[in-house]
């Protein structure tokens, strides 16, 4: 066994996790600061891959909208009221407080935010938010802030263990003292006792983002499938708001996240028989309207859209846009003022009458580059192709209960970005995932700084992993995926809940070994099966609509209204997920 001993530990090389550890580095640069991960720095998880057609990091700003030096609380009652009152409150003040700041950073550090004509970062309105607020570079605003926290770790010289599958929290007198890891890629023909590394810290920060990786339909890289939650879980820590998760349509060929310019074009929805789908009584309002509205959110109504696309796929079909004809009945002449109005805004160039006649020509009048960036990725509307959508996982609201000080429930253990839970509610506004990773990744390498050394002369025990007599970890992985699908996607209801948790019951009896794979997939299925009895759990137990939580009485019902009985958190702890609800309380003026 090899071991590495260091003061503070990340785990994760992401937005949050980069940021901690520069944090830690700070608060005292004579600590050990390691940084252990899966895949490459600058290469692996969400902030170094992922992109949209202009992705957003949320910041108050000194000038932001509507001014003042109070303007974050515009901004904190944001995050609670969009998040349906179910979030922390505290933690909504110290991202809106702190937002500003982590902007200037990045911007101080080398992310190339689009300025306005006075110098100043541009900022535009995203969904849930009253004031333009969200900063940008364009399509790769996360991966610009990857790259200058990557730089700004390298400067810092601070030790990165690339390659590396943490999947236990190693605990010893009721606290975390370390965690074990195995080599990544290691062959299923190995023995894993064998190339076990235990990395000893006397703090340890959970930065392993989020786990859109239990459902099949999701945008998040490959292997993301909330290993945080599960070792957090498994060691007793808590978990909240889990059962809130970002989902919304999406292009399954590209990843693309279709809103904005996408809806505004006004496509028609199809069927693979070619067949117009019945779109709800108020088309073109819902549509266009979903452009800004792109997550699935019970309070909007286009949440109607969502659920059109997913019971046409629940009977067995696929759903394309197709941008080559009008939809039926579409008459530009019949548009609402307020629609035509708000198209112009969007134009970049003037197709005159064009505009009529396809949702391809005012797709182009809106937004040129996005039908190029789709035809280098093999969807050519210019040719007639239809770009497939599927309701897709991008974002877990939810995730490691976190104090304002970034600490779990398990003393010396941290969590930060889309790992931590508490911060966000049912929804979020739009860039306050990328904010948040900053806020409480800084916040998290400070206090994880801060704990006081303790000689443990405990060694924790080696995990054991089976690895002959068991089912293969690949067809686990493959059916909690489908059972996440079906059963807690768009449509929840309490019998499909009920089967889902029953067939997640006996897959978790099942010893997941390797067949003819490495290693990986056996950590993936133990902690996807973890990970997915809990948000089914959560789920259950949340009897209302919220957000994205649309919940029927039956599958093909309506979905129930939402209840202010429900306006309370659900948490749930340890390995038996033991539930409690959490009511949370806003603080006075003086305590702020
Ligand atoms: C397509 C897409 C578009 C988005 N657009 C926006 C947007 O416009 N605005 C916004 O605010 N948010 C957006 N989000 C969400 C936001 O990008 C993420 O929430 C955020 O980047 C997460 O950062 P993180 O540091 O928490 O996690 P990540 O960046 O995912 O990093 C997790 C790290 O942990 C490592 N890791 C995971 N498991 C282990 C393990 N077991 N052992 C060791 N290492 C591990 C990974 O390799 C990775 O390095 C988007 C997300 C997607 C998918």
């Amino acid at each position: 066994m090899r071991q590495l001993a260091c003061d503070v530990l990340v785990v994760g090389a992401g937005g949050a996790a980069l940021r901690a550890a520069i944090a830690a580095h700070d608060t005292d640069p004579q600590l050990r600061v390691q940084i252990v991960t899966r895949g490459k720095l600058g290469k692996s998880g969400v902030t170094a891959t992922a992109c949209s057609d202009r992705m957003a990091f949320h910041a108050t700003l000194p000038y932001t909208l509507p001014g003042g030096d109070d303007n974050w609380r515009y901004h904190a009652a944001d995050i609670y009221r969009l998040g349906g009152c179910v979030s922390d409150p505290k933690l909504a003040e110290i991202l809106a407080k702190n937002s500003g700041r982590a902007a200037q950073e990045l911007q101080r550090w080398g992310v190339p935010f689009t300025l306005d004509s006075a110098g100043r970062l541009a900022q535009f309105i995203t969904d849930g938010s009253d004031y333009p607020r969200a900063c940008y570079t364009g399509p790769y605003t996360a991966n610009h802030i990857s790259q200058a926290l990557c730089a700004k770790v390298r400067e810092l010289a601070l030790p990165v263990l690339e390659e590396h599958y943490v999947f236990q929290l190693a605990v010893s007198g009721g606290r975390v003292v370390g965690v074990w890891a195995l080599p990544e890629g290691l062959p299923g023909t190995e023995d894993p006792a064998r190339h076990l590394v235990f990395l000893g810290a006397r703090s340890v920060v959970l930065a392993t983002g989020g786990a859109g990786g239990i459902y099949g339909h999701n945008v998040f890289p490959p292997g993301a499938v909330g290993d945080g939650y599960a070792m957090a879980l498994a060691a007793g820590a808590s978990v909240v708001n889990i059962e809130f998760l970002q989902i919304a349509l999406c292009s399954p060929k590209t990843s693309l996240a279709c809103s904005g310019s996408i809806m505004r074009a006004m496509p028609r929805f199809v069927n693979d028989k070619g067949e117009e789908l019945a779109l709800p009584g108020s088309w073109p309002e819902l549509v266009f309207d979903k452009g800004a509205s792109w997550p699935l959110s019970y309070e909007n109504p286009t949440h109607k859209i969502d659920l059109l696309v997913a019971r046409e796929l629940e009977a067995g079909g696929k759903v394309y846009l197709d941008f080559s004809a009008n939809p039926r009945n579409f008459a530009w002449e019949s548009l609402p003022q307020r629609l035509v109005s708000l198209y112009k805004a969007e134009r970049r160039q003037d197709l005159g009458q064009e505009r009529k006649f396809s949702p391809l020509a005012r797709l182009r009048e809106i937004n040129q580059p996005v039908v190029q960036w789709l035809a280098e990725r093999g969807v050519r509307l210019e040719a007639g192709e239809r770009l497939e959508i599927h309701p897709s996982v991008q974002h877990f609201q939810g995730g490691v209960w976190i104090d304002a000080g970034a600490e779990t429930k398990l003393p010396g253990l941290f969590a930060a970005g889309e790992a931590a839970g508490g911060q966000h509610g049912a929804n979020r506004p739009g860039g306050n995932a990328l904010m948040d990773a900053q806020v409480f990744g800084r916040i998290a390498g400070e206090r994880a700084a801060q704990v006081p050394f303790r000689l443990d002369r405990n060694h924790p025990q080696e995990p054991k992993l089976q690895k002959d007599r068991g089912t293969a970890a690949g067809e686990i992985l493959t059916h909690v995926r489908g059972l996440m699908d079906r059963y807690a996607a768009v449509i929840r209801w309490p019998e499909g809940l009920k089967v889902a948790a029953q067939e997640l019951e006996e897959l978790a009896k099942l010893e997941p070994v390797p067949a003819r794979e490495s290693w990986d997939r056996v950590l993936e299925a133990k902690a996807a099966v973890l990970v997915a009895r809990a948000v089914v759990k959560a789920q259950a137990l949340r009897k209302e609509s919220r957000g994205p939580h649309l919940y029927f009485t039956e599958a093909d019902g309506e979905a129930m209204p939402t209840d202010p009985e429900y306006q309370r958190s659900v948490c749930l702890s340890g390995p038996a997920l033991n539930a409690s609800w959490i009511k949370w309380r806003k603080p006075k003026e003086d305590e702020k």
